[in-house]
């Protein structure tokens, strides 16, 4: 107990291992909120499609890049489509307000605007699956109804929690199987907005099965696109599917907003814990969303049990953190990532990085790249070594060693920008550019050479390092060296 009393003694070369997810809106577009979110931690910007226009979108990226660039502190950009969330229209005044045992109405009707007793849906005609006695739930579970009777253009149903809905809320139906494709129409024009901005991952929300984050990678890959996959994990048939999504997919997202919607509460702490656990086991980055930091929207200080939550998800394993009305339209989005960032600091002192190594032994047995990279994990605590040191042409290699969580600083070192942004999303990897040499045959010296500026190395000071016989291909990982770093 008494080390948790000290400040950490190593603080000051070591860097955060987990990674921070900030939602722009609002509150954090303009380019000195930009510059400042990125200052504080901020390694991944999330562009939330389901708001703002293509225009608005760029502008926003646009500064990413410049303030990205100026700072020169590299970060990915995550797309965030919208998918099949169900809402109701607009409504005929500003909100309405519903009482506790009030009959009204849901009706499908695109375009109308919801007035009287009914409530009009975009999407879907409630007629087509809701059952009498099954749940409705409003703005996020705020508000509540329950169906009574289903007629034959409308369902009648009464409200058992009432209060004020507003225009184009989320609805859901926890209780019925909606099995919409999780990629509208909507979607795939933004997708390919995506890709013509080289956008590094794309996250792909409501995903039910692996087929719809198939559909996705044939179109990127149609369209000549780069962007990893992100799907976001926020129903109960993607719970079924899981082990066929993640073969499919680059990355998870536990998105706990409308997870816990569609699942009672009570089950999301454990699905959290399993998704963390089956990412981990594969190597693939996991993500922790919605309400992380959420009394932060008004407040200035966390609450002990958003703190708390912060940890758990740190100590678990999660590679990122995400913010989303935290950064977006939030009071104190600067306020809120440097808590967060605090918060999986301090955690990680706690971390249990020898269970890792010894639970992944099994994973993935059989790949090269995943033998080296298990094999310089274990060789950096055997020679003591400050760093580990993946050259990659993609950025997988730096994945693979974070998947056996080192405690040394794991430096990912590529010649390609995109490969540099990519991989801040990667657990405990700190991206380095250098810049390719014209002789081939320099790659690996001069990667070093750059790692060497950045690390702050003392005489004698040991660094594993991997690579492939030839650099610039990508899965030729196969290399493992030891070096001591000697100055004259
Ligand atoms: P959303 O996704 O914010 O796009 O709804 C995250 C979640 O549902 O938690
Ligand atoms: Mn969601």
């Amino acid at each position: 107990m008494e080390e948790i009393l000290q400040p950490d003694p190593n603080e000051n070369y070591r860097l955060r291992k987990t990674k921070l997810i900030a939602t722009l809106g609002p509150a954090t577009r303009s380019p000195e909120k930009i510059r400042d979110l990125i200052r504080s931690g901020m390694n991944v910007a999330r562009l939330n499609f389901s708001h703002g226009s293509h225009e608005e979108h760029e502008e926003t990226l646009n500064r990413i890049r410049e303030a990205s660039r100026e700072l020169q502190m590299p970060v990915a950009v995550l797309q965030d489509l919208s998918g099949p969330k169900i809402r109701i229209t607009e409504l005929e005044g500003d909100f309405k307000q519903v009482q506790d045992g009030e009959e009204i109405y849901l009706q499908h009707k695109a375009g109308a605007k919801s007035a009287g007793d009914t409530i009009y849906l975009e999407t879907l005609n409630p007629v087509e699956f809701l059952k009498a006695g099954e749940q409705i739930l409003l703005a996020d579970g705020i508000l509540e109804l329950r169906a009574l009777e289903i007629l034959e253009e409308k369902v009648r149903c009464v409200v058992s929690k009432g209060g004020r809905i507003r225009s184009r809320v989320g609805i859901a139906f926890p209780d019925s199987e909606i099995n919409l494709p999780a990629t509208t129409d909507k979607d795939f024009l933004d997708l390919a907005w995506g890709i013509e901005h080289d956008i590094e991952y794309v996250a792909i929300s409501f995903v039910n099965s692996a087929m719809d984050v198939l559909k996705l990678r044939e179109e990127i890959t149609r369209q000549g696109g780069h962007s990893k996959i992100i799907a976001k994990i926020e129903r109960k048939s993607a719970l079924r599917n899981i082990n066929e999504i993640m073969s499919a997919s680059d990355g998870l997202m536990v998105a706990r907003g409308d997870l816990g919607l569609e699942l009672p509460l009570e089950k999301v702490p454990r699905v959290q814990k399993r998704l963390i656990e089956e990412a981990n086991y594969r190597g693939i980055p996991v993500i922790v969303a919605t309400q992380m930091l959420h009394s932060m929207v008004t407040s200035v200080r966390p609450t002990r049990a958003e703190a708390s939550d912060i940890a758990t998800a740190v100590m678990s394993g999660a590679d990122a953190l995400m913010l989303s009305e935290e950064t977006a339209i939030g009071e104190n989005p600067i306020l809120a990532i440097k808590h967060l960032g605090k918060i999986a600091f301090e955690a990680e002192r706690e971390f249990d990085f020898d269970e890792y190594k010894f639970r992944l032994k099994e994973a993935d047995t059989e790949t090269i790249p995943d033998a080296v990279a298990y094999a310089a994990a274990a060789a950096a605590i055997k020679v003591k070594a400050r760093a580990l040191v993946a050259c990659t042409e993609t950025g997988n290699s730096a994945r693979l060693i974070a998947k056996y969580r080192p405690q040394q600083t794991l430096f990912g070192a590529s010649s390609s920008e995109r490969t540099i942004r990519r991989m801040c999303l990667y657990w405990g990897v700190q991206p380095v550019l250098f810049k390719s040499p014209e002789n081939h045959e320099r790659e690996l010296e001069t990667a070093l050479q750059q790692v060497q500026e950045v690390g702050n190395f003392e005489n004698g000071d040991r660094a594993v390092i991997t690579a492939g016989l030839n650099v610039r291909t990508p899965g030729s990982t196969s290399l493992l060296e030891i070096r001591e770093f000697r100055y004259a």
